[in-house]
């Protein structure tokens, strides 16, 4: 029988664990005495600072500027004192510099930019290039740049998909926040000139499907499309996404505008909304901070700039038994070598896991099962590409497809053998382009 819902080929079945947060609705995170905001917090160069140590800051203040076409502005996520301009850990492990505020706790605004009633296309676009939105599902690209296609596209999905384990922050905007998150979408579009919106939302979130489906019938909106898709992961990865909702492939090394399709996140959605609106430029969003290491896993407003280790306190602090801290989900997020690191506007989840929450396992050689390879979405052969990698031979690595790997981590997920296939693939790709090969 064909199945109702859309889905991409391959990928697998993690445990979802979403049951830990799901159901607790969106709380606000205490704001803390200092924030601690990256320049580099989106792709493309780091933002420029445009204030000084001394200087007094409101909330919600630009505070660095975007440098360059692909870059995004800054704000202030509480109103204080510059204290420092200088370089701390970031999430990927490495120092960047941050701008520290101390808060004064007054949460003094800045002046909110003036809402727009009925903003054409390029007031969109200019209203989310100054309000610093970027993709929040991760990436971070900048927004306006995205809605700047060289050419003119016919689709637009909104990624309402969350496929990664354990995280609910979407799940919660999707019920919580469902008329902001629908009309930032309806703005997404318009600026681009598309007048219908796919919402991609996984069947295991029916609540939350329900809740669009209310709100379009309420509305009247017949450009809103709730498409209903298949669990598994990862199929929010944006190629699989737009496979399984238009059937269109994204090609080789291109973008989804090369074959008429933008994404964007839920939070994204909601960002537009709140930027175009409320004149709200992206300070603060909400993140699923979860795993068995937590008192009580949430779904939390945090500022921009707050540390993890404040963020577990908002959560009843941790249990004793973290044996890992993740930053974004399980699958593709990275182990976080410190409890000091502060989110940032990609930052969508935060796992205090326990060790029986995932794997130590010695590595052990390949017995040639093939899963890995049945596993990938991109239809690589993982096992040839980690080979050449550990031989040193990223040429080899490259035809067997690293450039196309979508670093999902369905291959290490799946491997018997417990092979860090990802990690492999991921290396091969950075060497590849650092040797020009
Ligand atoms: S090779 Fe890349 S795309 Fe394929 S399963 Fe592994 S991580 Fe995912
Ligand atoms: S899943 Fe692991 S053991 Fe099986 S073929 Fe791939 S690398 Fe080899």
């Amino acid at each position: 029988m064909k199945s109702f819902y859309k889905i991409f080929s391959s990928g697998v079945h993690p445990r979802g664990m979403k049951s830990l947060s799901a159901e607790t609705p969106i709380e606000v995170c205490p704001a803390p005495k200092r924030v601690y905001i990256a320049l580099n917090q989106h792709i493309g160069k780091p933002a420029s600072p445009v204030v000084e140590a001394g200087e007094t800051v409101r909330m919600g203040q630009l505070i660095a500027r975007a440098n360059g076409a692909v870059s995004a502005n800054i704000f202030s996520s509480v109103s204080g004192k510059v204290a420092e301009i200088a370089p701390y850990t970031d999430a990927a492990g490495t120092p960047s510099i941050h701008i520290v505020v101390d808060n004064d706790g007054l949460d003094t605004p800045e002046k909110a930019m003036a809402p727009l009633e009925s903003p054409a296309p390029r007031d969109i676009v200019k209203r989310i290039a100054d309000a610093g939105v970027v993709g929040m599902g991760g990436a971070g690209f900048p927004a306006h740049v995205k809605l700047s296609p060289k050419k003119q596209p016919d689709v637009y999905i909104i990624n309402a998909a969350e496929c990664e384990p354990y995280i609910t922050c979407d799940y919660r905007l999707l019920m919580e926040y469902t008329e902001k998150v629908v009309r930032g979408a309806v703005y997404l579009a318009a600026a681009v000139g598309v007048a219908k919106v796919r919402v991609g939302v996984e069947a295991n979130k029916p609540r939350a499907i329900d809740a669009l489906k209310k709100f379009k019938a309420e509305n009247g909106l017949k450009d809103l499309e709730i498409v209903p898709l298949k669990t598994r992961y990862p199929q929010g990865a944006e190629k699989q996404l737009i496979y399984a909702i238009t059937r269109r492939r994204v090609p080789s090394g291109g973008l989804p505008m090369d074959c008429g399709v933008i994404v964007s996140n839920t939070h994204t959605a909601l960002s537009a909304y709140l930027a175009i609106r409320e004149g709200k430029p992206l300070y603060e969003r909400v993140m699923t901070v979860s795993g068995k290491g937590i008192r009580k896993p949430s779904n939390l407003w945090v500022r921009n700039g707050t540390r993890y280790g404040e963020i577990a306190a908002a959560c009843g602090g941790e249990l004793g038994n973290t044996a890992k801290i993740v930053g974004g989900g399980p699958m593709m997020g990275a182990s976080q070598i410190s409890r000091d690191i502060a989110v940032t506007k990609t930052s969508g989840s935060l796992l205090f896991l326990t060790k029986d929450e995932f794997v130590v396992a010695m590595s052990s050689p390949c017995i040639n099962c093939g899963k890995c390879g049945r596993a990938c979405p991109m239809r690589l052969m993982p096992m040839y590409i980690d080979s050449f990698a550990l031989a040193g031979d990223y040429a080899g690595s490259k035809k067997y497809g690293a450039l196309e790997c979508i670093e999902c981590g369905c291959c290490s997920y799946i491997c018997p053998a417990n092979r860090y296939l990802m990690q492999s693939v991921k290396l091969a790709k950075k060497k590849i382009k650092e040797m020009g090969l």
